[in-house]
């Protein structure tokens, strides 16, 4: 699609649906009955919490079955302030909020940092351990809870029936999926959307990401505990049940059901689920004749069923039968980052052509008994393409994730321009100016090219999670979106820039690392392969394009197999086999070395 067709289009499908939506869910308590009202605020309650799950889990990779516990927080914070010191409901909500911050941040210090399956098993653990809390502090009216939570007032009006309390719940959902979708469709936004890639390609972009983890979860709990305070003041009344693992769990379903490929999908899961729940609860007992929460079995034969059938919840389900784009969305503020308004980011000042840049230093890497690096010593001026050849185990990719911080060495040292950077975490080699790509390619395959190439860009400039979430950024995003279309036109990119990711070919995916990896404005470039799976012309723009680079002062250290490609483009090789440094030199040099053709060749008589 063109620019000017992007930009003309008016309201589509799309665009209405939300509205139509929007305006059935505001006229919906004036026809319904009380009961449906009812039903209907305990699906705005559960959806707060099951965009948190979405958010966290969905999006993010963590999975959390403790956030019932923080919808506890928020009720009971609220309930002891006004029942026991007559506060005013509206003054306890920051109160409660704060309190849920500061819990956040605790179990994220202590929780966030297992990984796999220590995850959800340490969040099983603090969810039953608030839950007890609840029932056994004292002043918090154990099993029976505290009565008598007075109602929210707006000025001298009681909001005390449910069809009053209705908007009040649908606005606060409406904000909440406002705010994630605004956050999402950022820089920080981008950067959460990257964890689940695993660390290393965040990092390597200069994302921290154990930053962004604690942001989910703080965002998280803040979502529960607001569902929390509304609940606790609809209701009048808490006690410790509606804040158990079970309920953690069912929010965690609503997300799954719902899905993480859309905001709205948590909306859905929740709906869903309580609506079922319901029915379940009335259709069971009278089936079994006798009573108990049956529902539970079926909604855990649910799950697996819809683990195994719709991984990826019912939301693109659904939206396939709805007029929803399916085409990646064109981000809005790219049709003025191409006009001149845009301030372009600022570029890093270069070092001179010739001056040292890298230095490895007697590095060795050990995994077990394995060597994979044994003792690799080179250097790398500005201005210079070095290509580091060697047979498959050579030990090239090892040595990429020593000097990106991937992996430490386990003796010797990386020096870059006359400082040590062998003990830096990936993100702050990052900033220092390497930028890297990977031999198995690292993108995220939902997300469209340009905002996969824009994750590149992260730390050319800054910018709030809130900012971002009160979409405060759009400039910051025009110049990073627009930084990432150029990089794209540069590596042959550019009429891809709106595909999903993952339909581009294998050999144009690395060229998308290729383009996120410029983005970063670097002085030395890694790339691990760039040219596997490319076609003979695209072999030669790639060569073309890392001349220019060169050129331009940027350094590049090559991993390639193909010969041809190699030889006519580097200045200087350096070759490994079996984690040891060979040969090095010029490429003539380097080609009629015996240890390099019998490297190659296993020995020609
Ligand atoms: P190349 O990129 O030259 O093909 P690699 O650096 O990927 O080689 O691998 C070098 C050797 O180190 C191989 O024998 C490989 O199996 C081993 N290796 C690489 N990464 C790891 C790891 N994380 N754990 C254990 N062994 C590894
Ligand atoms: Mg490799």
């Amino acid at each position: 699609m063109s620019r000017t067709e992007w930009s003309r289009s008016g309201l589509s499908a799309a665009q209405v649906l939300p509205l139509v939506v929007l305006l059935a869910v505001a006229a919906a308590p004036l026809v319904v009955s009380e009961f449906s009202v009812t039903l209907m605020n305990y699906i705005g309650l559960a959806s707060l919490v099951a965009l948190g799950c979405s958010l966290l889990t969905g999006v993010g990779g963590l999975t959390s079955f403790g956030q019932a516990a923080f919808v506890g927080v928020g009720a009971y914070t609220t309930a002891v302030l006004t029942t026991q010191y007559e506060w005013s409901p509206w003054l306890t909500l920051p109160v409660a909020l704060v309190l849920a911050i500061v819990i956040a941040l605790l179990l994220a210090a202590i929780t966030l940092r297992l990984s796999g399956h220590f995850l959800p098993v340490g969040t099983i653990a603090w969810g039953i351990s608030l839950y007890y809390l609840f029932a056994n502090v004292a002043g918090l009216g154990g099993q029976t809870g505290i009565t008598g939570v007075p109602p929210l007032t707006l000025g001298e009006h009681v909001l005390n029936s449910g069809r009053e309390f209705y908007y009040l719940i649908w606005i606060c959902v409406v904000i909440a999926v406002i705010s994630v979708r605004n956050l999402l469709d950022s820089r920080p936004g981008r950067a959460i959307r990257a964890l689940r890639a695993g660390g290393a390609m965040a990092e390597s972009c200069g994302v921290d990401t154990g930053h962004y983890r604690v942001v989910i979860f703080v965002y998280a709990a803040v979502l529960a505990c607001v569902s929390g305070w509304l609940y606790a003041h609809l209701i009048r009344f808490v006690n410790p049940s509606p804040f158990s693992l079970n309920l953690s769990i069912e929010y965690l379903f609503m997300a799954v059901v719902g899905g993480a490929s859309h905001v709205w999908g948590a909306v859905v899961g929740a709906t869903v689920l309580t609506v079922l729940k319901q029915w379940l609860q009335d259709l069971l007992p009278r089936l079994i004749h006798s009573s108990g929460n049956y529902e539970t079995i079926v909604f855990g034969m649910l799950m697996v069923l819809l683990l195994q059938r719709a991984r990826s919840g019912l939301m693109p389900l659904i939206a396939r039968v709805l007029p929803i784009d399916r085409k990646v969305q064109v981000p809005a503020v790219l049709a003025d980052a191409t006009g001149s308004a845009v301030t372009p980011l600022a570029q890093r000042v270069r070092p001179a052509a010739g001056e040292s840049l890298l230095e490895v230093r007697e590095v060795v890497k050990r995994f077990g008994g394995l060597i994979a690096v044994n003792r690799v010593s080179f250097e790398m001026q500005t201005g210079e393409i070095l290509g580091l050849i060697g047979p498959n185990g050579a030990g090239k990719s090892t040595m990429f994730n020593l000097i990106t911080g991937v992996l430490e060495p386990s003796s010797g040292q990386v020096w870059l321009r006359g400082e040590r950077i062998d003990r830096l975490a990936s993100r702050r080699i990052a900033e220092r100016g390497i930028a890297r790509t990977f031999q198995h390619v690292q993108i995220r395959p939902l997300m469209s090219v340009i905002e996969n190439v824009a994750i590149g860009a992260h730390l050319r400039r800054g910018g709030s999670v809130v900012g971002a979430a009160l979409r405060l950024d759009r400039e910051t995003e025009r110049a990073l979106l627009a930084e990432a279309q150029r990089q794209l036109i540069r590596v042959g990119l550019g009429d891809q820039m709106f595909n999903q990711a993952g339909s581009l070919s294998l050999g144009a995916q690395r060229l998308l690392e290729v383009a996120r990896a410029l983005c970063a404005d670097p002085m030395l470039l890694l790339l691990d392969e760039p040219a596997a799976g490319l076609r003979y012309q695209e072999k030669r723009a790639l060569a073309d394009l890392l001349r220019g680079l060169r050129d331009e002062g940027v350094s590049v250290l090559l991993v390639e197999h193909d010969m041809d490609f190699v030889m006519t483009l580097v200045d200087r090789l350096v070759v490994m086999q079996f984690g040891e440094k060979i040969a090095s030199g010029n490429p003539a040099q380097v080609q009629s070395d015996p240890a390099v053709i019998e490297a190659y060749l296993g020995g020609i008589e």
